[in-house]
């Protein structure tokens, strides 16, 4: 328990020079935590609401609004409430807010203050954030996560014809985080020597991956497969596919709009062409492979290939405990994203995890495609065991931000002997 003295809060930029918010918790003993919302592209309809101010500041994306929420009303509620522990402060928030999505105080300026009160109580207690996490999660063993490097970029996070979102390598036959992070950028730059070659374009998407103007999703698929032999790994055993179509994007009319390929599918036919791209590459996990109102489409996809593949949903569960129950109780994926910032606490992030786990659907810590130098969502993944995370490619100091962390926490745990949080897994 910790009492907390004050909060702060600021309008900064994330990583598409777009507003957000950093807030600062102090706390009586002095002790500081701050934390940076990140703010998502493919947004699902259902998360929790991010307030921008909607004036002419910042093309209508200020956030001065949020600021203001946070020290005008949560400061005060919180700095007048006593010791307080994480789950207190988010309830407090959850409750003063007082809507189903956030809506009154804005789900960034909730959660900017939940995550820089963990950052303080781990500050109080001299703790690495994974330690205090762990303690704070009290689920199974912290481990490394499986990282998902998301290297070609395409839909609504690049300016390209390539109609699926994001196409990932998944290094997943490495001995341990740092062989890992190193086979993600030798491919990446394989890659990039690849499609220059080609004479296709390098430039890099929000997340960091190449957006050149491929024309299908089987020639983005055959440069990954390109550039993981080029830098001497082997396909299929060392370094996996993972893609994310975000297919919520491109489902007009009940139909599956693949402008980019100038294709057209209904649900069951996109479910064979899923299922063929599966069979001819080694991809092993698909998120988001249908939009998230066709939960008929999901169920199908479900029973076709989720004994043979991991299956996540983004847009369709949104962090949301009650979606998640409700796509566990119909059938439909067995995987979950996770990303904070749908939700809005870090104690409701955790009680979605705990559902997923029961359930034994394996669980993806997300970063978002604005994303900022906070790297937050590093010490999240290890500390719960959450077993795999997205951030993104290996360019864009947003993104290896948090790998770097990853490394640094490999160390921390290195020095202080979790030998069990150290071992990198052989699967997904
Ligand atoms: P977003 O993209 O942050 O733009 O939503 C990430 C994702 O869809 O997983
Ligand atoms: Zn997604």
């Amino acid at each position: 328990m910790s009492a907390i003295e004050s909060i702060d809060a600021l309008e900064l930029l994330d990583s598409r020079g777009n507003p957000t918010l950093e807030t600062t918790v102090t706390l009586k003993n002095g002790a500081q935590g701050r934390a940076i919302v990140p703010s998502g592209a493919s947004v699902g309809s259902a998360e929790a609401v991010e307030l921008r101010d909607g004036d002419g500041r910042y093309h209508g994306k200020g956030v001065a609004t949020a600021v203001n929420k946070v020290k005008s009303r949560i400061a005060p509620l919180l700095q007048d409430h006593g010791e307080v522990d994480q789950s207190t402060v988010d309830s407090l928030m959850i409750e003063l807010d007082g809507t189903a999505n956030k809506s009154a105080l804005g789900a960034n300026s909730i959660l900017s203050v939940s995550l820089a009160f963990a950052r303080a109580q781990a500050a109080e207690q001299g703790l690495p954030l994974y330690r205090h996490i762990a303690d704070i999660f009290d689920g199974d063993e912290m481990r490394m996560p499986v990282p998902m490097m998301n290297v070609v970029n395409g839909g609504a996070h690049a300016n390209n014809s390539l109609d699926i979102q994001e196409f990932m390598i998944v290094p997943v036959g490495m001995s341990d985080i740092a062989s890992a992070i190193r086979c993600g950028a030798e491919v990446f730059h394989s890659l990039k020597q690849a499609l220059h070659r080609d004479g296709h374009g390098t430039a890099v998407g929000d997340e960091g991956g190449f957006a050149p103007n491929l024309q299908s999703t089987s020639d983005a698929l055959d440069y990954l497969c390109t550039a993981v032999a080029d830098a001497g790994y082997t396909i299929g055993r060392e370094v996996v596919f993972a893609l994310d179509c975000a297919a919520t994007e491109y489902y007009a009319d009940d139909r599956y709009e693949l402008v980019g390929e100038g294709e057209s599918y209904d649900s069951s036919e996109y479910c064979e062409v899923l299922r063929e791209l599966a069979l001819k590459y080694p991809i092993v996990s698909i998120e988001d492979g249908l939009s998230e109102v066709d939960w008929q489409g999901w169920k199908e996809l479900t029973n076709l290939l989720g004994d043979s593949m991991q299956l996540v949903g983004d847009d369709v569960f949104v962090t949301n405990p009650e979606h998640l129950q409700r796509g566990i109780r119909a059938g439909v994926a067995n995987s979950i994203l996770v990303k904070v910032n749908q939700i809005g606490t870090l104690s409701e992030t955790f009680e979605v995890m705990r559902i997923a786990r029961e359930a034994g659907y394996t669980t993806v810590i997300s970063h978002r495609s604005g994303e900022t130098e906070d790297t937050f969502i590093a010490d999240l993944a290890v500390a719960t065991g959450a077993g795999q995370i997205k951030t993104g490619s290996l360019s864009r100091s947003d993104r290896t931000a948090k790998y770097n962390q990853l490394l640094r926490i490999d160390a921390d745990a290195d020095h202080a002997g979790y030998r069990g949080l150290r071992e990198f897994p052989q699967h997904l």
